[in-house]
């Protein structure tokens, strides 16, 4: 079972890297952290810049996700707030609602045909309290200056024929996309403007070398006079540094067949919808009427033909008319969390730079890097001092990953606890 996003995406041969050569700046990863930070680069008139992927343009997360673009960080809105203060909190949230519209701006200027959807995104309330919409509506408002606007139950009663909802919050600055065609249109025109993207070119090996950076493959090398790591949570045994500050934990996908009109019994929007568990259904209706569904969180990377089998009693949950309904792809795919659960993007004291841990919330952010680094290494301006209070610390491998399991049964368990509690009469 294929997953729906390569299935319907015609991709250009690309070389791999064979033999030396020479660089200004070496990215390590084509996933859109990667991508972007290429992109930055040639769009500020930066040249010689390489992009080394292992397998293709957008194998990890960037071109398996569920497509939603839009404001925040995978931390907790509430978390950022308490951690940074209003001004440092409100400057990091800032920068990716205008990656938000760069994406949208470059969408246009590059022509990149990736089924943009501009219709928001809805925030569906899975409990019966209508206190954690007020107070999430709030502290967007009062903390960030944005609008997440209510939706009474029975107006979205009439978007999701479904029970399992008491309301929701609508964020209007927020879109859906096929990210990997998206990825695609970011790799073209990078490559246009001059940055050489190699695939199926694993690097091996990074070693520092006089005032620069040796960075090998197994049939290649290129001597770069900067590096940046932006491997998600696929890279291996290249710069512990980057690699033991982050956990690669899995994530799930499906789409169903194509529904036709029977899309509206279920879905009457164009919306993509997510919910306020902690362990959150995210979905969205695809142009030929598939839904598109996503869910879950695992150390474990599982068969396509189980991810289908869990994920369509989640949506059998949510709506049990479409019982019948086929699952057509299922796939799964890796994030890089950090402890912290905010991005890691800056330099390390030995020079290389880094554009990790962007978790399940990486879309606007991984576009937040790519301007970041690129400006920084244009010699325009430093990354923002606050992303220095989210560093590169450890995330305890097995151990880490093992808290992080015991952490999302135990919030799974809270969360249907405060269900069944709430529905009771
Ligand atoms: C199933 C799923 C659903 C998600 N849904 C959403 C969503 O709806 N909205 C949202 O905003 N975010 C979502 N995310 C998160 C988002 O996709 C990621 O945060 C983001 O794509 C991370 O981008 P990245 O470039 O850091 O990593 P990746 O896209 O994983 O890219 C890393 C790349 O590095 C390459 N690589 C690894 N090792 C090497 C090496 N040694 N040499 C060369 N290359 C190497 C890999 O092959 C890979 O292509 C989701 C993630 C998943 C997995």
């Amino acid at each position: 079972m294929q997953s729906f996003y390569e299935a319907t995406v015609v991709r250009p041969e690309r070389a791999r890297l064979s033999g030396k050569r020479a660089a200004n700046v070496c990215i390590v990863g084509g996933g859109l952290a990667g991508l972007s930070t290429a992109l930055g680069l040639v769009e500020r008139g930066v040249r010689d810049v390489v992009v080394l992927e292992a397998q293709q343009v957008g194998f990890g997360a960037s071109g398996r996700n569920g497509g939603f673009v839009f404001g925040g960080y995978s931390l907790d809105c509430a978390d950022l707030l308490r951690i940074l203060g209003q001004a440092r909190a409100r400057e990091l949230y800032a920068l990716t609602t205008d990656a938000v519209d760069l994406m949208r701006r470059r969408i246009k200027r590059y022509r990149i045909a990736c089924d943009a959807t501009d219709a928001g995104v809805i925030l569906a309330n899975w409990f019966n309290q209508p206190e954690r919409l007020e107070t999430q509506r709030r502290l967007m408002k009062d903390g960030f200056g944005v609008d997440w606007e209510p939706v009474p139950a029975s107006t979205l009663a009439g978007q999701l024929k479904t029970r399992r909802y008491y309301g929701g919050l609508f964020e209007r600055n927020a879109f859906h996309f096929h990210p990997l065609k998206y990825v695609l249109g970011i790799a073209d025109a990078a490559t246009a403007a001059g940055a050489q993207i190699y695939e199926h070119s694993p690097v091996t090996r990074l070693q520092r070398q006089g005032g620069g950076f040796i960075v090998e493959t197994a049939e290649g090398s290129i001597e770069a006079r900067q590096v940046v790591m932006a491997g998600g949570g696929y890279v291996r045994n290249v710069y512990p540094k980057v690699e033991r500050a982050v956990l690669p934990i899995a994530t799930y996908v499906m789409a169903t067949e194509p529904l036709g009109p029977r899309l509206k019994d279920a879905l009457d929007t164009a919306a993509a919808v997510y919910d306020t568990r902690f362990a959150f259904d995210y979905y969205r209706p695809l142009p030929d009427t598939r839904i598109l569904w996503g869910g879950r969180i695992s150390v474990r990377n599982r068969e396509p033909q189980a991810i289908a089998r869990l994920l369509r009693r989640d949506l059998l949950k949510v709506y049990p008319q479409l019982r019948d309904v086929r699952i057509e792809h299922a796939w799964g795919g890796l994030m890089s969390y950090a402890r912290h659960k905010m991005p890691q993007i800056g330099q390390s004291a030995d020079g290389v730079w880094y554009a990790v841990g962007f978790g399940g919330h990486g879309m606007a952010p991984t576009t937040v890097s790519g301007e970041l680094l690129a400006a920084a290494i244009a010699g325009e301006r430093p990354v923002p001092e606050a992303f220095a209070t989210f560093g590169l610390t450890p995330a305890f491998g097995a151990l880490g990953l093992t808290a992080a399991q015991l952490t999302y049964t135990a919030m799974q368990t809270r969360d249907a606890l405060a269900a069944r509690r709430r529905q009771r009469p």
